[in-house]
């Protein structure tokens, strides 16, 4: 063992370093694992802001934001854990900002509030459009100020379990090359999302479901993997993101006839339905011929130059840049891209998973409060509250047991499998397959789901898989092997992808992202009011869970 901690978060993004502080404050000895620094993760990267009922804009509490959230969800979010985050939210968003986040204000110098898809009220707070920019560089002060040891370029592969208890994490040192093991009484996985499974997608290069793979590959089950995102405004070709905050402000989504398409979906709500509901008129509209070159056009002329620069002055530069258009003049092609996966490592309201010892949190877990659709702005919401909780579980449950223990044989067996890898001079190189992987999983699994093409891309994952055998790691080297940390990435995609499309052909309904048009139009309650659960013994095996409600029975859901 090269180390040992009480607590050894894995991730360094907002939930990452929010369960660190927490850990921290409660009394553990604490460290963090990145694979890349802190303020890189892809939080960083949020833009449109942070939902909590505030009631700064208008009259809001937090039980109008959990029914929001119960709804957005299409039903199958746990309601006693939406009641929590909604609970908490306030104090947590004040918390951040005693801690230095320099949220947008209202006239009266009180936090501003923008109206957000599907939220009932202004409800959603932000520091222009680089709200996770500001709240990755606080967090990452407060980790400073309290000197939390981090890991850093640290490649988290394998969990170690010991007694039926995870007791801490391998990984491969990025820097110097080489396995560190390092022991732990706890671990909590905040690795993030999965976004890099799909070509078009607004996630960063390092979201690849690492701690997913590793919580699965220790038996511990997913939930909902099937529930995929996608946001319905990205730029093509990248997938980079135009924030919702767009729409909040007043602007307006056209096809090719100039015509505000929503009117026929969302007549109500508008620009302002949830993403599901969006996303799948934009494919409509695609689909049907009214869209131009694959896109539909987001429209923010009327909002005038003062406010485009003002409030979205990130977008107009990311506009300009990736697609060559200027907002306050012309509008941005957008279409839907692969954005936030609701599934995740399954999780009680404390973070704590199946196995003792083993805690996860924000995209990389489903408590869950987002059930089949993510509202825009509960995610970080989610990884600040839900952090919190999970660090101080985490610590509180280390302060009271004290042996860590890692058997010689874990760790020989992983030093054995890596070398093998670097050993192999011929094979396949895993950019192929990755890339094969991202296309089709887009094609097969993307905005509308069909059965053959659900069951094509279960077929075409397992010949991936068997390709993947034969991978080719070329870099031999220890310094910075990219190469092969990618070629462990991909290891990790290729099971979280058949656990999906496993989930996607069970799930015989269309609820929230999980849209099948051509066999299962409606929702149906009676048989699929609740969660897909998945573990792995052979390859992925199917089990269900209930839906936790509390106050509100299913109703149907308009916009
Ligand atoms: C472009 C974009 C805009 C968004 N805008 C908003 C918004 O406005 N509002 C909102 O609520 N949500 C938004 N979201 C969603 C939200 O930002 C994310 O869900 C959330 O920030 C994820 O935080 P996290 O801490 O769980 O993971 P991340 O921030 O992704 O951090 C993951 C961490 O895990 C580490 N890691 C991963 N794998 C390993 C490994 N194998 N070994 C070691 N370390 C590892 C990484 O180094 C990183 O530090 C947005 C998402 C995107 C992509």
């Amino acid at each position: 063992m090269d180390a040992k901690h009480d607590v050894l978060v894995v991730g360094a993004g907002c939930a990452g370093m929010r369960a660190a502080i927490e850990a921290f404050d409660v009394g553990a000895d604490v460290a963090m694992i990145s694979k890349i620094h802190p303020t890189r993760s892809h939080s960083g990267a949020a833009e449109g802001g942070i939902n909590a009922a505030l009631g700064n804009a208008s009259e809001d509490d937090p039980e109008q934001h959990a029914y929001d959230t119960v709804k957005g969800s299409d039903y199958l979010g746990d309601q006693d854990a939406i009641e929590i985050l909604c609970q908490e939210a306030p104090d947590d968003v004040y918390q951040l900002e005693h801690w230095g986040a320099v949220f947008s204000r209202t006239e009266d110098g009180r936090i501003a509030q923008r109206p957000f898809g599907a939220a009932g009220a202004p409800r959603t707070a932000y520091a222009a459009d680089i709200t996770g920019h500001v709240l990755v560089q606080v967090l990452y002060e407060q980790i400073v100020k309290r000197d939390i040891l981090t890991y850093e370029e640290y490649f988290a592969w394998k969990l170690v379990v010991d007694d039926g208890r995870c007791q801490g994490v391998i990984c491969w040192d990025l820097l110097n090359g080489g396995l560190k093991v390092i022991g732990a009484k706890t671990v909590i996985l905040a690795t993030g999302g999965a976004g890099r499974l799909y070509t078009g997608t607004t996630n960063a290069y390092a979201c690849t479901g690492d701690g997913m793979a590793l919580a699965l590959r220790v038996g511990v089950p997913l939930k909902d993997m099937e529930m995929m995102q996608f946001h319905p405004t990205t730029l093509a070709p990248t997938g980079v993101l135009i924030t919702e905050g767009c729409r909040g402000e007043g602007a307006y989504l056209l096809n090719a006839e100039g015509e505000r398409f929503l009117e026929r979906y969302a007549p109500n709500a508008m620009e302002l339905a949830s993403r599901d509901v969006i996303s799948r008129a934009e494919q409509t509209e695609i689909d049907e011929g009214r869209g131009i070159d694959g896109n539909v056009l987001l429209d923010l002329r009327h909002l005038g130059a003062e406010k485009i620069i003002e409030r979205l002055h990130g977008t107009r530069e990311l506009a300009q840049t990736f697609a060559g258009v200027d907002p306050i003049y012309e509008p941005i092609p957008v279409r839907p891209g692969a954005h936030y996966h609701m599934g995740g490592v399954d999780t009680d309201v404390w973070g704590l998973t199946a196995l003792e010892g083993l805690y996860s949190a924000g995209e990389a877990a489903c408590v869950s409060v987002h059930g089949a659709n993510r509202l825009g702005g509960n995610a970080l919401m989610e990884t600040i509250t839900y952090g919190k909780r999970a660090g101080r579980h985490a610590a509180e449950w280390a302060l009271s047991n004290t042996t860590v223990t890692v058997p010689e044989g874990i760790v020989s067996d992983a030093d054995s499998e890596l070398r093998e890898l670097l050993a192999r001079t011929e094979g396949e190189r895993p950019w192929k397959i990755r890339d094969e992987l991202a296309r089709t999983m887009h094609e097969n699994f993307g905005v509308f789901r069909r059965e053959d093409q659900m069951q094509r891309q279960g077929e075409i994952v397992d010949r991936l898989r068997e390709r993947f055998r034969s991978v080719v790691v070329e870099d031999k080297g220890m310094l910075f092997n990219s190469d092969l940390t990618q070629a462990l990435e991909l290891g990790f995609l290729l099971e979280l992808a058949q656990c999906m499309v496993v989930c996607g052909l069970a799930r015989k309904e269309s609820r929230g992202a999980h849209a099948r048009p051509h066999d299962y139009p409606d929702r149906d309650d009676e048989n699929f009011l609740k969660h897909t659960l998945v573990t792995w013994h052979d390859g992925p095996q199917l089990d269900w869970k209930p839906v936790t409600m509390t106050k509100w029975q299913p109703q149907e859901r308009t916009y």
